[in-house]
């Protein structure tokens, strides 16, 4: 199965190809520019990161249904976890390997307002199997 190559844009009544984040090109600019003015100083945020490209790719929009950026660091793991869930569905584990190591499913991290990365792992275990 063609998991990545298949993957169209996630905004929707767009039909470009997927580029990175699960977006078009001219959607995932947009969405850089919009963040870049939205986060807060101080402010938590995420950040997802494509393996297959090895690059890291902005996330918080509307259709992500992420926020440029979180007042804790609690609502921005709440959301991590959420972002892992879609990536559950859109790449599952049991092709793309999931969150393992040597995984290629995309990997979410939270940047802490020093500009630390801390990667989110699943609440399930890491392997990819869920009960
Ligand atoms: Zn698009």
């Amino acid at each position: 199965m063609t998991l990545i190559a298949s993957r169209t844009c996630s905004v929707p009544e767009c039909a470009r190809p997927a580029f990175i984040g699960g977006m078009c090109r001219l959607h995932y600019r947009r969405l850089q520019t919009a963040r870049k003015a939205a986060v807060a100083p101080g402010a938590w945020r995420l950040e997802g990161y494509d393996t297959f490209s090895g690059e890291e790719y902005e996330l918080g929009s509307a259709h992500d249904g992420l926020k440029p950026s979180y007042p804790t660091y609690g609502e921005a793991l709440a959301d991590a976890h959420r972002r892992l869930e879609y990536l559950e569905r859109t790449q599952p584990s049991r092709s793309s390997g999931g969150q393992a190591s040597g995984g290629i499913q995309d990997r979410v991290y939270i940047v802490h307002p020093d500009g630390r990365k801390e990667r989110v792992f699943p609440v399930t275990a890491p392997d990819g199997s869920r009960s």
